[in-house]
């Protein structure tokens, strides 16, 4: 029995700060996908971002490397066009893979977003409650400097990652695999400093020291010569996982690592990979098991880990990786890289045989070729099904909606999905592409004054959206 104690919280008048045509929860790629497409119709848009900046994951979070198949086009695309004419580069060429840069993410989609779309986005600003009435969300209520505000619109699209705004409104939510666990979530960080080109060569001199022992995609699994020639072509490189390294220094230098460390350190070995400006890696290592992200203590501790995992990391890198030793912590992520928490459930959920089988529907919305990607929920272990090159599967219009509401769109890594169907669409292009199409539908309806997701024209809306194949 729970033994949490209440108080009341009376009903307060608070001010109105805008009616809109569309609200758009959490400005990670999901909300500026969904954002952009609404502001390129002329639609008025609400966007409320509790971070002082787009991009979510990808910039906050420094998950700075957008997957993107040959099947992703629209504003995914658009957008790492826009960062490759800008610094001159063809990342684009490297698609699966396609570094960025967080920092310049950000100024660019505060100008595709909030300059070129025109949607009006509000920093520091949280969702944190939702007046509902039967089946329609009628006004979110959001906190900011300003204090407790209310936004008025007809439609609601959910990209705060977590499901948060269809959670307060009370929508259905899933959460993990059978155990209630997610794929564990990473604080990603950034080291400075680091002379790539002498690790490439020790790579090269001694191979078996610097194996990888773990499962990872065979496009990631390429000689250090190969990765050299990658990034003098602005191309996408990966280093993994120094296992038998780690565990060869360990047993030479007793009382290295904690026991803690070592346990924590060995659950991924060191993945790393390179980022537009060569001087600098992400670090894609730590991990946190047993999660399900749904708790604020839960959130807390996963930030003090990753933290102590990154401190232990970067120890042993400066000691024992060569190109290292000058190294420095650039950055931490100021945001938990969270692969899964809350998914919210739609019309329809998306499966693992969907993925698995490539399943195709007619009120496709997103085409992907994304397989499955689940990362050790007890710690241990990837399961990463690689797809067949040609095969893809779409995601369906019933799969943004959500159940029991009749104005409220999920789109980015809460829509509705199951745990292993998500682990295969989770990535940023196709969080973008389902915001994209979250965006368009919304707009199409705003615009012919319906007031139900399900009254949309998918044909219309099909026509629009580019990545449908
Ligand atoms: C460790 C890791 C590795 C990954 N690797 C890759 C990869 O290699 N390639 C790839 O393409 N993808 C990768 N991904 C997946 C990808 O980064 C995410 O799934 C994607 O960025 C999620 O986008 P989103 O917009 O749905 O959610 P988020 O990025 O979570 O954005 C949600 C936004 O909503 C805001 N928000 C949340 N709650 C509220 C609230 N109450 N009020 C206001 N705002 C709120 C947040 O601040 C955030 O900006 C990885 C993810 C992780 C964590």
């Amino acid at each position: 029995m729970s033994n949490t104690e209440y108080v009341q919280w009376s009903e307060k008048k608070i001010p109105l700060a805008g009616k809109v045509d569309i609200f758009v929860a959490g400005g990670g790629c999901a909300g500026s996908g969904a954002a952009i497409a609404a502001g390129r119709k002329g639609i008025k848009t609400f966007v409320a971002e509790r971070m002082f900046a787009l991009g979510g994951t990808m910039t906050c979070g420094l998950m700075s490397k957008i997957s993107i198949s040959a099947v992703n086009h629209g504003i995914a695309e658009e957008f790492i066009k826009h960062l490759d004419a800008y610094q001159k580069s063809n990342f684009l060429a490297s698609r699966h893979e396609v570094p960025v840069d967080p920092e310049l993410c950000k100024w660019m989609l505060d100008k595709m977003v909030i300059d070129e779309a025109g949607a009006d986005v509000r920093f520091g600003t949280t969702i944190c409650d939702v007046i509902v009435n039967n089946r329609t969300i009628e006004y979110v209520i959001i906190d900011s400097i300003n204090g407790l505000e209310a936004v008025k619109a007809d439609y609601y699209i959910d990209c705060t990652g977590d499901g948060q705004l269809s959670f307060k409104a009370g929508a259905s939510c899933m959460v993990g695999n059978d155990e209630g666990y997610g794929s564990s979530p990473t604080l990603l960080f950034r080291i400075a400093n680091v002379d790539i080109e002498k690790l490439i060569s020790e790579m090269e001199a001694h191979p078996d020291t610097y194996a990888s022992e773990r499962n990872t995609y065979s496009n990631h699994k390429i000689s250090p010569g190969q990765n050299r020639e990658n990034i003098a072509n602005n191309k996408y490189a990966h280093f993994a996982d120094f296992i038998p390294l780690i565990r060869q220094k360990v047993k030479e230098n007793p009382g290295l690592l904690t026991d803690w460390e070592l346990e924590m350190i060995l659950q991924r070995g060191f993945i790393f990979m390179c980022q537009p400006q060569g001087t600098h890696v992400m670090v894609n290592s730590t991990r946190i098991p047993f999660f399900r992200g749904t708790d604020n203590k839960e959130l807390s501790c996963a930030m003090v880990s990753g933290r102590k995992q990154i401190e232990a990391t970067v120890r042993f890198m400066k000691a024992f990786i060569p190109g290292f030793e000058k190294a420095f912590i650039m950055d931490t992520a100021s945001m938990l890289g969270i692969r899964e928490s809350r998914r919210i459930i739609g019309d329809y959920v998306l499966t693992e045989d969907d993925i698995n089988g490539f399943s195709k529907f007619d009120d496709a919305v997103v085409s992907n070729m994304g397989g499955v990607e689940i990362h050790g929920t007890n710690g241990k272990g990837t399961n990463i099904i690689e797809q067949k090159k040609n095969g893809f599967y779409h995601i369906p219009y019933r799969s943004i909606i959500a159940r029991d509401f009749d104005n409220l769109f999920m789109a980015g890594r809460c829509f509705s999905a199951s745990h292993a169907a998500l682990s295969a669409a989770r990535n940023i292009a196709y969080c973008m592409a389902l915001g994209q199409a979250a965006g368009n539908a919304a707009s199409q309806l705003a615009h012919s004054g319906k007031k139900n997701v399900r009254e949309i024209n998918i044909t219309e809306l099909q026509r629009e959206l580019v990545s449908i194949m």
